[in-house]
């Protein structure tokens, strides 16, 4: 893969590069601006070598028209104040699109050592089209923006879409700093593993999740299981597991990794007490069950006090960590402690440790667990998990031509 540094001087060139800006608001306000703040480096590179800087981005999910409830006017904002410099954005309009005459006159106008947002890209119902020529009549609009791309969205290089991956087939392409650090941290960790090699398995999106378990049964030594998906797994083992998450249509390719584990030596470990509740909610009466004990209309919030201690003695016996989805419902204090019991414990290893997926990263942060304890805190959730799963990305793909 090319390096900004790969392309050379910078000066007076005109540098799009696509980040991944999709923040979440909270009545038009930036409740994290994590991404923002990952994505400030590269950009500052590019500024600072005289490029005039061209962002693409989206946010949320338009429906391929624009919509100002989807500006990235607040992540624009933001940035303006990290970076110290204005941002301009351009503005769309119903009947030219991301790309009416004010916009194109912004963009036409940067300075050396300035910088512009496109609009949300997604305004454009061609960045996410599925049809290969629709997408290469963007990107080629989009290459007449530029004499460079540089692909730095790591939460988006899984996507087969215009700014992601035509536009690199237009124009000469580089990688940016952040991706380059997530594909260097997710191959050291997933393709040569220093052993032992523990990934540890949870949170809510349980089937997509399970796709990786049939990969990660080739590479790890010992795979934990918390999260809702412990109940599917509880499931395929008979017990019972009350009103927990459970895919029902999933018991049956769980029992078929439970034997496929048995044969490959890979240790499925998963936990022996859970924390469950009466009902989804904060303050909602709890106690811990054996995990083989779940009463009928209870669910399981939490992996229980015992559990968190043997997943915490398997994570500080590893070389290398991979951890995908909370424990429990850390949104709420009364299931935290498994999901923070996880978290401390890779801060406590000396292996090598890699949390993927927003919402581990977002407990990380609001466990107040130190970022710095971490190997690698991956900014793209379904990316680092397509790197578990083994699966080529498309972003990256292109990038290596
Ligand atoms: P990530 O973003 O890290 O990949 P997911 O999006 O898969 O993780 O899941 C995160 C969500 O999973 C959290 O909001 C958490 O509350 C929820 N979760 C974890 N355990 C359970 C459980 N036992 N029951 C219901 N939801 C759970
Ligand atoms: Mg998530």
């Amino acid at each position: 893969m090319k390096t900004i540094a790969d392309l050379g001087d910078l000066r007076g060139k005109r540098v799009i590069v696509r980040s991944d800006l999709n923040v979440p608001l909270k009545e038009g306000a930036i409740t994290d601006d994590g991404r923002i703040v990952a994505a400030l480096p590269t950009w500052q590179q590019l500024l600072k070598a005289g490029a005039k800087v061209i962002v693409l981005a989206h946010l949320g999910r338009p429906k391929g028209a624009p919509d100002p409830a989807f500006s990235l006017a607040p992540a624009a904002a933001r940035a303006a104040e990290l970076l110290g410099q204005p941002v301009a954005l351009t503005p769309t309009t119903e009947a030219d699109g991301l790309f009416p005459p004010a916009a194109l006159s912004i963009l036409a106008g940067l300075g050396d050592g300035e910088i512009a947002f496109l609009e949300n890209i997604r305004f454009d119902p061609r960045e996410t089209s599925k049809d290969d020529a629709e997408r290469g009549a963007l990107a080629d609009k989009l290459a007449t923006l530029g004499d460079y791309y540089v692909s730095d969205g790591f939460g988006v290089v899984h996507r087969k879409q215009a700014s992601v991956y035509d536009i690199a087939l237009k124009l000469p392409a580089a990688v940016g700093g952040l991706v380059l650090k997530e594909v260097e941290a997710l191959r050291r960790a997933t393709e040569n593993p220093a052993r032992p090699y523990v990934v540890v398995l949870g949170g809510s999106k349980v089937s997509d999740k399970l796709g990786v378990i049939g990969n990660l049964l080739n590479k790890a030594d010992q795979l934990l299981i918390g999260g809702g998906m412990v109940y599917t797994f509880l499931a395929a083992k008979g017990y019972g597991v009350g009103t927990s998450l459970l895919e029902a249509d999933q018991i049956e390719t769980v029992k078929g990794y439970l034997g496929t584990a048995v044969e490959k030596g890979v240790e499925i470990v998963l936990p022996t007490d859970i924390v469950v509740a009466d009902q989804f909610a904060a303050d909602a009466a709890h106690r811990v069950v054996p995990a083989s004990a779940i009463p009928d209309g209870e669910m399981g919030l939490d992996i229980g006090p015992a559990s968190a201690e043997l997943f915490r003695s398997k994570i500080l016996a590893a070389q290398t960590i991979v951890w995908n989805g909370p424990m429990g419902v850390f949104e709420f204090a009364a299931f935290a402690a498994g999901t923070k019991a996880v978290a401390q414990a890779m801060v406590d290893s000396a292996g090598f440790s890699v949390v993927g997926g927003g919402d581990s990263a977002a407990a990380v942060r609001l466990l107040g667990l130190p970022e710095s304890g971490f190997s690698h805190i991956s900014t793209g959730g379904g990316a680092s998990l397509e790197f578990l799963e083994g699966k080529t990305l498309p972003g990256i793909a292109v990038l290596e031509g």
